[in-house]
C-alpha cells in the first residue's frame, strides 16, 4: 500500500525559474544581442528573449543603411548569409540644398568610397529582411524566443524578477531593455529622458524607377526636411520624406496618384519614370535620450536607450554598436566568474556608450535645425560649409569612416571578430 504524500505548501509554489539574461523586446536589438552572447557564451547560459509581435511583427515599410562596421557584426553573427543578396551598396552620396520650386538642386556635396578594398561605408536592406534573418538564426541557434511582453520587474541584489503576459515569472541576473523608443521598462525603472518632437514625420515608401541608381543615394535638404533616396536592389529606391506631421499624414492619405504626383515633385526625373513599389508609413519624428543607460540590474540597448532623427540612417547603427559594448562587457565578466548584472559591470557598459549615444542625439538634431528651414541666411552658411567640405578630401574620408562606424573604441563585434 502506498501512502500519498500530501503537498508541501512551499514546493507547491515553485521558485521563478532562473536565467541568466531576460531580454524583453526581439526587435533588432535584442535579438542580435541575444545571438551575440549565444555564440559567445554558448548553450549552458541562459538567455530568454520575450516579445509579443514575435509571431505577427508589426508591418515596417522601411529600409534601413547598414554601415560597414554593423554589417562586420552582423557576419560575425551568422546573420548577414540571408541578407546579403539583398543587401545593396552604397557607392557614392550626393547632397543637394534648395527650394522645392527650384529648377535645379545644385550639387554642393559629393561622398564616395571604401573603409576597406570591395567593401562599401554602408549598404541598405529592407528592415523585413533583416528582422527575418536574425529571427531565423536565433532559431537556428537554439535560443528561447517568447511570444509574450514584461509587464514588471523587481530588482533585488541577487537579480530580477520579472512579470511576463502570460502571467508566468522568471528570475535572472540582468534584465536588458530592448523595447524600443516607447520603452515600458525604462518607465517602470523609473529611468527620464532628455528630448523634444519635432513636429515632423518621415514619410517612407519604396518607388521603383525606369533608370539605374547605380549604388547612389540622394540627400536633397529641402526646406520642410531632407528627402532621401536610398538605393535599394534592383531598379528601387526607398525613400525617407520628411514634412511637418499634419503635411506627411495628408500625404500619406493622398490616393497613389496624388502621392505619386507629390512625390515626383521632390524625386525629380534623373531615373526615369516611377512607379510606387511598396506600402507607405509615416513615422513622427523626434529625439529621447534616456538619462542613464543603467541602473539596477537594468540596462537599455537600441531605441530604448535613444530614439535620433534619422537625417543621417544612424539610429539601428547606434543600437547595433550598443549590442556589440553590451555582448562584450557581459562576455568578459561571465569568463571572469563575474556576476554579470553587478553596478560595475553594468557601469562599464554605460561608460563605453553614452558619449556616442549623446554626441549622435545631438549632431543629428543640429543638422536637423540646420537643414529643417526656410531661413536664406542659414541656407548661405550651410552651403558655404558644405562646399568647403567638398573640396577637403581628408575631411570627408574621415566622414566615410564616421558613417561606416569604424572610427572610435569600436567593440570586438564591430571589427568583424568574435567573442
Ligand atoms: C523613418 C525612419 C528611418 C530610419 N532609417 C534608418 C537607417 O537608415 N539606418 C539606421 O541605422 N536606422 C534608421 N532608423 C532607426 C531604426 O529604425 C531604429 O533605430 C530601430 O528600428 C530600433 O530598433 P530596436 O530593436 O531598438 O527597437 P524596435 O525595432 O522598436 O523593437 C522593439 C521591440 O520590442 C518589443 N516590445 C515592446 N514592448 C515590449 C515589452 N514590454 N516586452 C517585450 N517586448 C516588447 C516590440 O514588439 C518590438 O519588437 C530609422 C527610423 C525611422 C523612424
Amino acid at each position: 500500500m502506498t501512502i500519498a504524500t500530501p503537498p508541501d505548501p512551499y514546493t507547491a509554489l515553485p521558485a521563478a525559474p532562473r536565467t541568466q539574461v531576460l531580454i524583453a523586446g526581439g526587435g533588432f536589438a535584442g535579438l542580435a544581442l541575444a545571438i551575440a552572447l549565444r555564440e559567445a557564451l554558448g548553450p549552458a547560459f541562459g538567455i530568454v528573449v520575450a516579445d509579443p509581435a514575435r509571431d505577427r511583427p508589426a508591418p515596417d515599410a522601411r529600409a534601413s543603411a547598414i554601415a560597414a562596421a554593423s554589417r562586420r557584426m552582423l557576419e560575425s553573427l551568422g546573420a548577414w548569409g540571408a541578407v546579403a543578396p539583398a543587401a545593396q551598396d552604397v557607392l557614392d552620396m550626393v547632397i543637394t540644398d534648395s527650394r522645392l520650386d527650384d529648377a535645379v538642386r545644385p550639387v554642393l556635396l559629393t561622398f564616395a568610397g571604401e573603409v576597406a578594398p570591395g567593401e562599401p561605408f554602408a549598404q541598405l536592406v529592407e528592415n523585413g529582411v533583416l528582422l527575418a534573418a536574425l529571427r531565423a538564426r536565433a532559431e537556428a541557434v537554439g535560443l528561447d524566443l517568447r511570444a509574450v511582453a514584461v509587464t514588471g520587474y523587481e530588482a533585488g541584489p541577487h537579480g530580477v524578477t520579472a512579470q511576463l503576459s502570460d502571467g508566468t515569472t522568471i528570475a535572472a541576473a540582468l534584465l536588458v531593455a530592448a523595447d524600443g523608443m516607447r520603452s515600458r521598462l525604462r518607465d517602470l525603472a523609473g529611468i527620464g529622458t532628455v528630448g523634444w518632437e519635432y513636429g515632423q514625420s518621415g514619410i517612407v515608401t519604396t518607388v521603383a524607377h525606369e533608370r539605374d541608381h547605380h549604388g547612389r543615394a540622394t540627400e536633397h535638404f529641402l526646406p520642410a526636411g531632407p528627402f532621401a533616396i536610398l538605393p535599394l536592389t534592383g531598379r528601387r529606391s526607398s525613400l525617407v520624406w520628411v514634412e511637418t506631421t499634419d503635411e506627411a499624414n495628408r500625404i500619406v492619405a493622398l490616393p497613389d496618384d496624388g502621392f505619386l504626383a507629390e512625390l515626383e515633385t521632390r524625386f525629380g526625373l534623373h531615373l526615369g519614370a516611377l512607379s510606387l513599389a511598396g506600402p507607405r508609413q509615416a513615422f513622427p519624428l523626434g529625439l529621447t535620450i534616456a538619462r542613464s543607460l543603467v541602473t539596477d540590474r537594468l540596462a537599455l540597448i537600441g531605441d530604448a536607450a535613444h530614439r535620433v532623427h534619422p537625417i543621417a540612417g544612424q539610429g539601428l547603427n547606434l543600437g547595433l554598436r550598443d549590442v556589440a559594448a553590451l555582448a562584450e562587457t557581459i562576455a568578459d565578466a561571465a569568463r571572469l566568474g563575474l556576476d554579470i548584472g553587478a553596478a560595475d559591470v553594468l557601469e562599464r557598459y554605460q561608460r563605453w556608450r553614452r558619449f556616442d549615444a549623446m554626441t549622435m542625439g545631438l549632431a543629428t538634431d543640429g543638422l536637423n535645425r540646420l537643414f529643417s528651414n526656410h531661413s536664406d541666411v542659414l541656407r548661405l552658411v550651410r552651403d558655404l560649409g558644405l562646399g568647403l567640405v567638398d573640396r577637403a578630401p581628408a575631411l570627408k574620408r574621415l566622414f566615410v569612416q564616421e558613417a561606416a562606424g569604424v572610427s572610435g573604441a569600436v567593440p570586438r563585434l564591430m571589427r568583424g571578430e568574435a567573442l
